[in-house]
C-alpha cells in the first residue's frame, strides 16, 4: 500500500509528466472506486492547464489554473501514471485520460478499487486536510511536542497509533515498522507509557526513514509504481518489513511478525524491548 513517500514520489513523478499539459478526453470504466466518483464533473476539466502536482500524507493533489481540480488517493493498489497513449492496457485500468497536443495519457489503475480519483475543490482539499495530522515531511522542530503530546494522547500500541492518519499523516505498515526498529522501541507498548527520550528517538526516525525511502523512489512490494510507472528499490534498505525468520541486523536476534489490529508488525525483539 503506497504510504507517504510512495505518493510524493508519484507527485513528484507525475510533476514532470503533467505540468504544463493540457486534459483532453476522459474514459472511465464502469466500476466503482472507493466511493461514487463524478465523472461529469471530472469531464469539465477538459483543456484545463495543469499547473501543479503535490501530495499530503498519502493524498495527490493536481491544481489546473491555478486551484484545486483533483484529488487522488491510491488506496491499497492504485496506480496513477502517465504513459503512450498506444501503451497496452492493463487489466483494471478504471480512467484513462489523453492529454492535448501530447502522445501521452494519464491511467488510473487499481485492481482492489480502496482508492479513488476525483473533482476537488480549494474547499473539499481544506476539509481532506482539516482531517489529517502532520505530514513528517513538513514537520519542524517546533512541532514536536504537539506531535508527542497528540500520540502519547492514546491507549492503543504505539504502532497503531502510528497508522492513525489523524494523528499522523503518510506512515503505514511499512515506515510505523521501519521507525520503530530504528527508535528501538516495542510496537506493542502503550503510546502513552513510551518515555520523553523514546519519543526524542522516535520522532527523528520516523522522519529519516521516510526520506530515506522518498530518496529511493519508495517501498515497491506489491504493486506500487511511481507516476512514470516505474518501481522504487527502497525495499532494499527496510531493516525489519517482511523480514520475519531473518536474522536482525544489528544483533542477529530472528526477525519476529505479529498481528496487531488485523496489520502484520515486524520488529527485533531484542533490539525493540
Ligand atoms: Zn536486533
Amino acid at each position: 500500500m503506497p504510504e507517504g513517500p510512495e505518493v510524493k514520489t508519484v507527485a513528484r513523478t507525475l510533476a514532470k509528466h503533467l505540468v504544463g499539459q493540457s486534459l483532453g478526453e476522459l474514459w472511465h470504466s464502469p466500476h466503482r472506486l472507493r466511493r461514487e466518483i463524478d465523472y461529469s464533473a471530472l469531464g469539465r476539466l477538459t483543456n484545463q492547464t495543469i499547473d501543479d502536482v503535490s501530495s499530503y500524507g498519502k493524498v495527490l493533489f493536481i491544481s489546473a489554473n491555478k486551484k484545486p481540480a483533483l484529488v487522488a488517493q491510491l488506496g491499497m493498489t492504485g496506480q496513477l501514471t502517465v504513459c503512450n497513449q498506444k501503451a497496452p492496457i492493463l487489466p483494471h485500468t478504471h480512467i484513462r485520460w489523453t492529454l492535448k497536443n501530447s502522445s501521452s495519457e494519464l491511467r488510473y489503475v487499481d485492481p482492489r478499487r480502496f482508492g479513488l480519483v476525483d473533482v476537488c475543490d480549494e474547499k473539499t482539499k481544506q476539509i481532506v486536510l482539516n482531517k489529517l495530522g502532520p505530514d513528517p515531511f513538513s514537520l519542524k522542530k517546533s512541532q514536536y511536542d504537539a506531535l508527542i503530546v497528540a500520540i502519547k494522547n492514546s491507549t492503543r500500541a504505539i504502532k497503531e497509533v502510528l497508522l492513525d492518519q489523524a494523528v499522523i499523516a503518510g506512515v503505514g505498515n511499512i515506515y510505523a515498522s521501519e521507525a520503530l526498529f530504528l527508535a528501538k522501541i516495542d510496537p506493542q507498548r502503550r503510546a502513552a507509557d513510551l518515555s520523553a527520550i523514546e519519543y526524542q528517538r522516535l520522532i527523528p526516525a520516523i522522519i529519516d526513514v521516510m526520506k530515506l525511502a522518498y530518496k529511493n523512489c519508495g517501498t515497491s512490494f506489491s504493486n506500487y509504481v511511481d507516476g512514470s510507472g516505474k518501481k522504487g528499490i527502497n525495499i532494499e534498505f527496510v531493516k525489519v518489513f517482511q523480514k520475519s525468520g531473518e536474522p536482525c541486523l544489528v544483533c542477529k536476534t530472528l526477525i519476529i511478525r505479529v498481528k496487531q489490529g488485523g496489520r502484520s508488525t515486524f520488529y527485533c525483539p531484542r533490539c525493540q524491548r
